[in-house]
């Protein structure tokens, strides 16, 4: 048995504190259903927990400002039927109810969502598994020791975004609707408050596939804030295995401003086919200006995959990632108001 230290912070500069006092091997803890189930795994082994529940303000949800702004520690389930976020900003509403399940949602913060690692099977196959051949290598595990993914079973695996070092997906759900809605996440670390888009918040594999995050380990995340955008109709699509309780084999979150049957603005970023939550440039710029039509949403979401560099099992995901982008170009412009 391996013994487990516990603080349960009150303020963000109690937490920091404890953090940086325990060193490399501490933690925070949110809701628990991630960081739990990789300790069980032997993936993550942290010696520190600091439990971030008790501080003051973390949970809060604001719709009434310049911004919608979330709280790091804001429930998945309660963000999701707040209902400014529901009826104004569905593809914020559908990502979070299309992730997980009910209970989980219940659980889940929106904070620790954004930092939850990759479902890769190998990722996942650590010291604490029961697999009866071992542990594979893994990069993004265990620096250095290769990626058994790739010549691998990669079909849940990504086609953009990957790297010698690793082609594992990014799995959530919550930070694709982020990125298309060009969201701000707040910090609190050692050095004072600060905030990076979104954009900038996750790290392409490269060599280095174990630093998911541009954050600094001992920095926590305090809230999300996404820019009000009235006029915006939007949606978040995600194709699965099977209907509910799934990680997204294919996803689109899109945000447009239409004007008539011509799309003014549209913002679309992909999940499950990506390293990271993946905007999808090349399909915006395609629409952009012109009327929408179901062929030109195809074309749209065929551009957003080139360039892609498919694995031995995963092809598939080109063209099903190119028809979840038109479908939810369409859907989003039907709601135009
Ligand atoms: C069976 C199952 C199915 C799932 N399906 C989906 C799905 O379909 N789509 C999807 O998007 N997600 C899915 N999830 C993931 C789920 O959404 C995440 O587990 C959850 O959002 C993590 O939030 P948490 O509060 O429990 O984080 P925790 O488990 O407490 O923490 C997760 C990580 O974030 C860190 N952390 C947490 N909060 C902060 C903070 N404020 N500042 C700094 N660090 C912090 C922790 O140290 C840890 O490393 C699923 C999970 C399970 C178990």
């Amino acid at each position: 048995m391996r013994p487990i230290s516990y603080t349960r912070a009150g303020t963000l500069e109690a937490a920091v504190k404890a953090f940086t006092a325990a060193g490399a091997d501490a933690r925070y803890l949110a809701g628990g259903t991630t960081l739990y189930d990789l300790m069980k795994l032997g993936v993550e082994r942290p010696a520190h927990l600091i439990d971030l529940t008790g501080i003051a303000g973390l949970n809060i949800i604001e719709t009434d400002g310049d911004v919608l702004r979330f709280g790091a520690l804001a429930l998945m389930g309660d963000v999701a039927y707040t209902p400014a976020v529901h009826e104004g900003y569905p593809v914020l509403s559908e990502s979070l109810l299309k992730a997980a399940s009910q209970q989980l949602r219940n659980m889940a913060t929106v904070g620790g969502n954004l930092l939850q690692r990759t479902r890769c099977m190998y990722f996942r196959n650590g010291a604490g598994s029961t697999s009866t051949v071992g542990v594979y290598p893994c990069n993004r595990r265990q620096p250095g020791s290769g990626c058994a993914a790739i010549g691998g079973l990669d079909r849940g695996h990504a086609v953009l975004g990957a790297s010698d070092a690793c082609t594992a997906v990014s799995p959530g759900d919550w930070p694709v609707a982020l990125m298309a809605m060009d969201a701000t996440i707040e910090l609190f670390g050692p050095g004072g408050a600060r905030s990076i888009p979104i954009a900038e918040f996750y790290r392409l594999p490269s060599d280095t596939p174990h630093l998911q995050f541009n954050v600094d380990p001992a920095e926590l995340i305090t809230a999300i804030t996404v820019p009000k955008t009235p006029g915006r109709a939007s949606t978040y699509h995600k194709i699965r295995d099977r209907e509910s309780f799934a990680f997204a084999l294919a996803s689109a979150a899109v945000a447009v401003e239409m004007d008539g049957a011509t799309v003014r603005t549209a913002r679309i970023a992909l999940g499950g086919v990506a390293t990271v939550p993946w905007r999808a440039q090349p399909a915006e710029d395609m629409v952009r200006g012109k009327t929408l039509t179901p062929e030109l949403a195809l074309e749209a979401g065929r551009a957003a995959f080139r360039g892609a560099r498919p694995g031995q099992h995963n092809a598939f995901k080109m063209d099903l990632g190119a028809r979840v982008i038109a479908d939810a170009l369409m859907i989003a412009a039907e709601r135009r108001s």
